[in-house]
């Protein structure tokens, strides 16, 4: 039971279970909160105590101090920062600058009209056979050039899952259910589980496939538990991981990848170009190389989606093709991702063509 809740890559490899499995979901009693629901609890929330953390509280930096969408990073996060540096690629991805409150023209609250494109409340269906799902709106990190920064989740969650089961079950056309948030491992295992089991159910649906950054900022979340609940089932389950910079994975979330990877479970990974984070060739040569090293092959890289408030991180168009150019020229084909970007009303994610 302990060794339930402990993270997977701490156990011998022959403890880790891999497809397929027939083990009984095991449920974990409220009173023994995992490691990972601590340190989600316990993440740094007070943009002073960051700034202390990393020894930059000398600094005076204009910041936002915006309540909606508050500062929040796990601590295992935070430690894989350079002290001392203001420009660290991890830092500038959590820390709230003024910046945001610059109103920028053509930077929206919904800049994907993700509001219009709901079949439910927290239930989107923009391209064909598949359909995702808004499962919480909690994440474990709050990053600051999130298109979701601005969503609803109050109105938007599914607070219905009978209701939206029954929108699955009667839409053939359905095949993959794409789970989204928010975070979706910031869910209990048992919640995950109960989505998993009763979608496992639904004849046409073959796959599931989870958005989640939690791998790489708490990467305890990858406990057996958890990788029982992801592979117990006969539904084929993806992951895609939302990675932006080769510092972010550090040997304990390598660790955790290639546990998910040697429990069945297809890593793929997305990331925003991001202007002071990722905007150099070395930074997406060096981010796609140590993902492979963990079994993660690079799936997209975005260019930014315009919401309001993250003006500061966006990478021309043009300057965006000439990195990937660039890329293409010095890496393995495997190792370059797609570069597109959302298109409103397109079926799918638009190439942009190198
Ligand atoms: C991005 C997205 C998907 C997944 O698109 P893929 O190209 O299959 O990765 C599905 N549904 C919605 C609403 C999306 O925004
Ligand atoms: S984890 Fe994803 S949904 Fe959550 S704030 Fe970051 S980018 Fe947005």
């Amino acid at each position: 039971m302990a060794d339930l809740l402990r993270p997977a890559w701490m156990l011998k490899p022959a403890m880790i279970p891999r497809k397929p499995l027939s083990v009984q979901l095991v449920s974990t009693s409220p009173a023994q909160s995992p490691l990972w629901a601590q340190a989600l609890r316990d993440a740094v929330r007070r943009p002073q105590e960051l700034l202390h953390l990393l020894a930059l509280d000398k600094l005076t930096l204009p910041l936002n101090l915006d309540p909606d969408f508050p500062l929040r990073v796990p601590r295992a996060y935070v430690a894989r920062m350079r002290k001392g540096d203001i420009h660290d690629p991890l830092l500038r991805q959590v820390l709230p600058l003024a910046a945001e409150n610059l109103r920028v023209p053509g930077f929206e609250r919904d800049p994907l009209d993700e509001l219009n494109s709901q079949r439910q409340p927290g239930l989107l269906h923009k391209y064909p056979g598949r359909v995702l799902l808004v499962t919480t709106g909690a994440c474990a990190i709050h990053c600051r050039y999130c298109f979701r920064r601005h969503y609803p989740y109050d109105t938007a969650r599914p607070a219905d899952f009978a209701d939206k089961l029954e929108l699955l079950r009667a839409d053939s056309s359905l095949h993959e259910v794409i789970f989204s948030g928010g975070d979706p491992l910031t869910l209990s295992d048992e919640r995950l589980g109960d989505w998993i089991n009763a979608l496992a159910t639904i004849p046409h649906l073959r796959r599931i496939r989870l958005h989640s950054r939690v791998p790489v900022v708490l990467p305890t979340r990858i406990t057996v538990a958890c990788l029982k609940v992801l592979t117990s089932t006969r539904l084929q389950t993806l992951l895609v991981i939302h990675a932006n910079h080769a510092n972010e994975i550090d040997a304990e979330v390598q660790h955790a990848l290639r546990t998910l990877s040697a429990a069945g479970i297809l890593l793929y990974n997305q990331s925003v170009l991001l202007r002071g984070v990722n905007d150099s060739v070395t930074a997406l040569a060096d981010l796609s190389e140590v993902l492979i090293s963990a079994q993660v092959a690079p799936y997209y890289l975005h260019l930014l989606d315009r919401v309001a408030g993250a003006a500061h991180f966006e990478v021309p168009e043009t300057e965006a093709t000439q990195l990937l150019q660039q890329l293409r020229a010095q890496v393995s084909g495997y190792l370059v991702p797609q570069l597109v970007r959302e298109v409103v009303g397109l079926p799918y994610k638009q190439p942009i063509c190198v």
